[in-house]
C-alpha cells in the first residue's frame, strides 16, 4: 500500500491526537504477511493489535462501564468467520475468568482478510449469545410441520439415523440418502465422509447461485472461478456489485482500493447504483441480461483496434481447430484468426450493444480501448448476477472471460487467474475410492451439462415420481424460504414417502428446520472445526476455523474430549457428528465404511478430531517447517496463529509450467493439436516447442471454440455468445405493466438466510422495498412506502415502493435476505428479524400467507430484545419464484417477469400468493428446452467436466436398461 502525504489538517489532529496517527511510519506500507514484522511493528500498525505472545493473557478496560476503570482479561484464540464464502479471519476475546465469549476482532495473521471484516464478521457474537438459538437436539412430535417437538438425547439422534442410513444402504438404495448443504465451509470433509458411504449423496445451494457463471469459465478453460488480481490491476471490470456486497467481499473489496490508490481505474456493470458501482469511475447500468452484448462489443472494438495480445492469442487458444471447424475454406494463419473473429462479432457494434443494453456507446468504446491499453493487468469478475439471473447467463461469463484472453490477462499478475491456483487442497486420512453410483435425482439426464446438482428441481422430480430421499439432511441450508418456490419444497417435505427422515443440521431456527423430523444443533463459527482456502489474491493460504473455547480449555491444561463439552448446551461440532454417525451405520467394520474413520496413527481406533487435522496440517507445503521453528506441532501453529500463507504472492502463468522429465517418459504427442498424452490421459501440451501443463481443456488451451457444445447438440453456442434472457424487453409486454424484477442482490450487512440471529445487522437492515426509478414511479403515481403488488408467473407478492434515482428505470429490483417468517405454532427463533404469518392452504395447490404481526420488542436474557424500534421485517419474495433452470449449465435464472398493478380493497403488506400446480407445470416448460443426455459415446456427462463430488467414471456412461 502506498504512503498518502497527511494534509495540513491531518498533520495537526493527529498529533494533538485528536485522531490516531495513520501515517506514522510502515502504518500503510503493510503488503503482506504480517510475520515480515516484529509482534511489536504489528501491534503498532493495527494500533492496539496484540501481539501474540500476549494472546493468553490480555488485559483491556471494560467499556461498557465508562468512565469507570475496569481490567479485564482476556485470553485471544483465532478461528475465521462463517458469515460469508470469504472465511475472513477472526480473533476471539474470551473472558479469562468465566471462559466466555466475549467479542470477536479481525485477526492481522490472516493472509485474506488481513486483520479486516466487514460488518458480519464481528457480529458472530450476535449469532452466539442469541436468546433464540437452539442448544439441544430436538425431536418432533405429532405430524410433521405442525410445530411440536421434544428434548432427546443425541444417543437417540445419532442411532436413528444411523440405522435407516444402515438399511438402504444393505438394501442398495444408495441413491435415497442425501447431504444437502447451503454453506459448506469445510475444505474437503464431506469429499471424505459421503464417498466413504458409498453414496452419490451430496446436493449443494450452487445451482441457485453461482454455476452459471462457472459453466461460462470452465467451457474456455476448465476452471470454473476466477480468482482476480485486483491490487495489481490497471482495470476492473465487475459484472455487477453482487461479488464485492456478498462474495469474497472484504477480501476482495480491500484489495480493489489498493488497486484504485496505485491509479487503476474501476468499472461496474449493474442496473443499480450499489455500493461498488457508486465507488466506482464508470457505472454501467445495463438492461439484464444484456451484458454479454456489451462485452461482446468491447471485444469487436480490442480487436478492431489491434490492441489484443497476439503471443497470447496465439499460443494460448485453439485457433486452428476454430478455423478448421468454421472456416474450412481459410488458410490457417492467425491473420484469418482475427479476421474470422472480426467478422463473427460483427455487428456487435456500441451502438447495437446499446440499443439492446442502454449503456451509452461511447462509454462501451471508452471501456473498451481502456481495457485493451491495461492488456495483462486487467482483472475482473462475475459470480452470481448476471450469471445466475438469465436464461443463457452462463455465456456473459464466457464472454468476459473472452476479455481476459483478448488481452492476455488470463493468470497474469494483474490479471486474473484460475481459482484453483490459488486454493489448497487437503489431503485427507483412509481417503476413499470414487462412489460407483451416480444419483439422476441430482443430476438428470436432461442436464448433461448442469454444472452443478439440480437442487432447485428436487422437489418436482420427488413430485413427479422420480424417486424418494429416505434419509435427507438439510446443513446450513434453508430451501422453504432461500429457494424459488418454497412453497413447493414445502409440499414434499409434508410428505413422508418422499422424505423418509429430515433431519435439519442446524444452529438456530429456519423456515425449513420447521419440516424437519430431527433438529440437531451445531456450531457457529466458533464454536467448530473447517478448513479454508480462497482464492483471494495471487498466493494461496490456508485458514482454521476452530471451537475457540476447546482451544482456550487446551491451553490452559484441560482435557476436552468432544467440542459438544465447550460448546454452549449441547451443541455439537460437525465434523465430530460426521465420525460418530458413519461408525454407527457400521458398527463392526463389515460394511467397509468404518476404516475410512479409523486413526491413521492409532490403527483400529476411532479417529479423533486433533488426529484428522494434524494428518492435513502434516502435509501442508511449509507448515512443518514453521511449526518446527516454534518447536510446536503443525496442529499447534494452526491453532495460535489460525492461518498460514503456503504461497505468497507471484504465483501467475501456471499454465505454463513445465512437464519435468518423469511426467514426459512414455508420452506421445498428438499431431493434429500438439497435445500430450500419457496412459490414454492428456497431461500437457507443446507450446513454442517447450513440454507445458496448459489448461485442463480437451485442447489443454483457452477453448476460443468449443467442440464440445457442438457434440452435446449445442452447435449455436460453439462461441462465445450473446443470448437473449427470458426476461428481454422482446418478451415483456409493457403495455400490461410488465418489467423485470431483479431479486439478485442483498444489502452489505446480511447473509442469505443466517442474519436473522444477529441484532447488529438486523438492525441496520430490516426492510427490502421495491426499488423503482422515479419516471417509473410517477407512470404508476407510486410514491415511497405505496403498497405495490408484484405479480409472478405462478402467484403475487405485496411489497412497498421505494422511490430512488438508483435504479435503472424500466427495471425493479428487491433485495433478498428479508422477509423472514415464522408461523404462530413454531418455536420462537430468529426474533430480531421474523413477522409472524399465517398460511393457508386450504385449497390443493393454492398456498396464502398473510402477515399477522411485524417484529416485536421481546423479554429474554438480552436487554436489546426490548430494545427493538423496527416493526417491519419485509416481504418474502422468493417463494413466489417458479423454477426456471437454464436448460444447459443448469442454473436457475433468477430474474422475473413481474406485472405491476396497485393492490386491490383487502390486500395488505406482506401478503403472498403461490399455485403451485401452475409452478409444477412451468418446470414441466422449461424441461422441455432441454437436450437430454445421452452424448458422444452414450455419456451422460463430457468425461472433461468437473462434477462436484465425482463418481467413478464408469457411472459416466448410460446403460442400455437406462436408455
Ligand atoms: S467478508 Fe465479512 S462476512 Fe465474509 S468472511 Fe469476511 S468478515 Fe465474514
Amino acid at each position: 500500500m502506498g504512503y498518502k502525504k497527511p494534509s495540513f489538517i491531518e498533520n495537526i489532529a493527529e498529533k494533538i491526537g485528536i485522531i490516531p496517527n495513520l501515517h506514522k511510519e510502515k502504518y500503510q506500507e503493510f503488503d503482506g504477511d504480517m510475520r515480515q514484522f516484529s509482534d511489536e511493528e504489528v501491534a503498532q500498525m493495527y494500533e492496539n493489535f496484540p501481539p501474540p505472545e500476549k494472546w493468553d493473557h490480555w488485559e483491556e478496560y471494560n467499556p461498557k462501564v465508562w468512565p469507570k476503570k475496569e481490567k479485564k482479561i482476556y485470553q485471544i484464540v483465532p478461528t475465521t468467520c462463517f458469515n460469508c464464502e470469504s472465511a475472513c479471519g477472526l480473533t476471539a476475546f474470551i473472558d479469562k475468568e468465566t471462559q466466555e465469549v466475549k467479542k470477536f476482532e479481525g485477526n492481522p495473521y490472516h493472509p485474506g482478510s488481513r486483520g479486516r471484516n466487514c460488518a458480519k464478521g464481528p457480529a458472530t457474537i450476535n449469532q452466539v449469545t442469541d436468546p433464540d438459538r437452539i442448544l439441544y437436539p430436538l425431536k418432533r412430535k405429532g405430524k410433521r410441520g405442525e410445530g411440536d417437538w421434544e428434548r432427546i438425547s443425541w444417543d437417540e439422534a445419532l442411532d436413528t439415523i444411523a440405522a435407516r442410513i444402515r438399511k438402504a444402504i444393505k438394501e442398495d438404495r444408495h441413491n435415497e440418502i442425501a447431504y444437502h448443504v447451503g454453506r459448506p465451509g469445510a475444505e474437503g470433509f464431506m469429499n471424505w465422509v459421503l464417498p466413504s458411504w458409498g453414496i452419490d449423496g451430496h446436493n449443494s445451494h450452487t445451482n441457485i447461485c453461482s454455476s452459471g457463471a462457472r459453466f461460462g469459465y470452465n467451457l474456455w478453460y476448465g476452471y470454473d472461478r476466477p480468482s482476480p488480481d485486483h491490487a495489481e490491476a490497471k482495470f476492473i471490470l465487475l459484472i455487477s456489485a453482487h461479488l464485492e456486497s456478498g462474495h469474497y467481499f472484504n477480501p476482495h473489496a480491500q484489495r480493489i482500493i489498493e488497486g484504485k490508490m496505485k491509479g487503476a481505474k474501476l468499472a461496474t456493470m449493474d442496473p443499480r447504483l450499489s455500493n461498488t458501482a457508486s465507488m466506482s469511475d464508470y457505472w454501467m447500468p445495463s438492461y439484464p441480461g444484456t451484458e454479454a452484448a456489451v462485452l461482446l462489443a468491447m471485444a469487436l472494438i480490442i480487436l478492431q483496434e489491434g490492441l489484443y495480445n497476439r503471443d497470447y492469442l496465439e499460443n494460448w487458444t485453439n485457433w486452428q481447430e476454430y478455423l478448421k471447424a468454421r472456416h474450412a475454406d481459410k488458410e490457417v494463419t492467425f491473420e484469418n484468426y482475427i479476421a474470422a473473429m472480426i467478422e463473427e462479432y460483427e455487428e456487435f457494434t456500441p451502438e447495437f450493444a446499446e440499443k439492446e443494453s442502454g449503456v451509452k456507446a461511447e462509454m462501451i468504446k471508452e471501456i473498451a480501448v481502456k481495457i485493451g491499453e491495461a492488456g495483462e493487468r486487467f482483472a475482473s469478475h462475475n459470480w452470481r448476477s448476471a450469471g445466475a439471473s438469465n436464461l443463457g447467463g452462463w455465456a456473459v461469463a464466457r464472454c468476459l472471460h473472452f476479455l481476459s484472453v483478448l488481452t492476455g490477462a488470463v493468470g497474469a499478475k494483474g490479471g486474473t487467474s484460475p481459482n484453483s491456483w490459488n486454493k489448497f487442497k487437503p489431503t485427507v486420512p483412509n481417503p476413499p475410492k470414487p462412489q460407483k453410483k451416480w444419483n439422476e435425482l441430482h443430476f438428470p439426464n436432461e442436464y448433461p451439462l448442469a454444472f452443478f446438482e439440480m437442487s432447485q428441481l428436487l422437489p418436482h422430480l420427488l413430485k413427479a415420481g422420480r424417486g424418494k430421499m429416505d434419509v435427507y439432511f438439510s446443513r446450513v441450508f434453508n430451501p422453504v424460504w432461500t429457494y424459488p418456490d418454497g412453497f413447493t419444497w414445502m409440499e414434499m417435505f409434508m410428505d413422508e414417502t418422499k422424505f423418509g427422515l429430515h433431519a435439519a443440521l442446524t444452529p438456530t431456527w429456519n423456515e425449513t428446520a420447521f419440516f424437519a423430523d430431527f433438529v440437531l444443533p451445531m456450531g457457529l463459527a466458533s464454536e467448530r472445526h473447517d478448513i479454508n482456502s480462497y482464492a483471494t489474491h495471487g498466493g494461496t493460504w490456508i485458514a482454521f476455523r476452530q471451537p475457540v473455547l476447546r482451544e482456550a480449555a487446551r491451553r490452559n491444561g484441560k482435557k476436552v474430549e468432544f467440542t459438544h463439552e465447550v460448546n454452549p448446551g449441547e451443541v455439537w461440532e460437525e465434523d465430530e457428528f460426521w465420525i460418530e454417525l458413519s461408525w454407527r451405520i457400521d458398527p463392526d467394520g463389515s460394511m467397509g465404511i468404518r476404516k475410512h474413520f479409523e486413526s491413521p496413527y492409532r490403527p483400529g481406533e476411532k479417529i479423533t478430531i486433533e488426529e484428522y487435522y494434524q494428518y492435513i496440517f502434516e502435509r501442508v507445503e511449509g507448515l512443518p517447517k514453521a511449526a518446527k521453528k516454534e518447536g510446536i506441532t503443525e496442529l499447534e501453529y494452526m491453532s495460535k496463529y489460525g492461518a498460514f500463507e503456503i504461497e505468497k504472492g507471484e504465483s501467475y502463468n501456471k499454465n505454463e509450467n513445465p512437464l519435468s522429465e518423469e511426467q514426459l517418459k512414455g508420452t506421445v504427442v498428438d499431431k493434429d493439436n500438439d497435445v500430450i498424452r500419457k496412459n490414454g490421459k492428456d497431461i500437457g501440451v507443446m507450446v513454442n516447442g517447450k513440454a507445458v501443463v496448459g489448461f485442463p481443456t480437451p485442447s489443454r488451451k483457452n477453448e476460443f471454440y468449443s467442440q464440445t457444445m457442438v457434440d452435446w447438440k449445442w452447435p449455436e453456442y460453439a462461441t462465445p455468445t450473446y443470448i437473449k434472457s427470458h426476461i428481454h424487453n422482446d418478451v415483456l409486454d409493457k403495455s400490461k405493466g410488465e418489467y423485470v424484477l431483479v431479486p439478485t442482490f442483498r444489502l452489505p450487512t446480511l447473509i442469505h438466510s443466517r442474519s436473522g440471529n444477529a441484532k447488529w445487522l438486523v438492525e441496520i437492515s430490516n426492510r427490502n422495498p421495491i426499488w423503482m426509478h422515479p419516471d417509473d414511479a410517477a407512470k404508476w403515481g407510486f410514491k415511497t412506502g405505496d403498497l405495490v403488488k408484484m405479480n409472478t408467473d405462478i402467484g403475487y407478492f405485496i411489497d412497498k415502493v421505494w422511490v430512488t434515482q438508483s435504479m435503472k428505470p424500466g427495471v425493479v429490483a428487491c433485495s433478498h435476505h428479508i422477509g423472514r417468517w415464522r408461523r404462530e405454532q413454531d418455536k420462537t427463533g430468529n426474533r430480531w428479524a421474523t413477522n409472524t404469518v399465517n398460511i393457508d392452504n386450504s385449497e390443493k395447490g393454492k398456498w396464502k400467507m398473510s402477515t399477522k404481526s411485524g417484529i416485536k420488542p421481546f423479554e429474554s436474557n438480552d436487554k436489546d430484545s426490548k430494545r427493538i424500534f423496527w416493526k417491519d421485517g419485509g416481504v418474502h419474495q422468493n417463494i413466489t419464484h417458479a423454477v426456471h433452470p437454464d436448460p444447459i449449465s443448469g442454473m436457475h435464472t433468477w430474474h422475473q417477469r413481474v406485472r405491476i398493478e396497485k393492490p386491490k380493497e383487502g390486500e395488505n403488506y406482506g401478503d403472498i400468493m403461490v399455485d403451485t400446480d401452475r409452478s409444477h407445470e412451468i418446470f414441466k416448460e422449461w424441461l422441455a428446452m432441454t437436450r437430454p443426455a445421452p452424448g458422444p459415446d452414450g455419456l451422460r456427462r463430457p468425461l472433461w467436466f468437473k462434477r462436484a463430488f465425482r463418481p467413478d467414471d464408469s457411472t459416466y456412461y448410460i446403460k442400455e436398461s437406462e436408455k
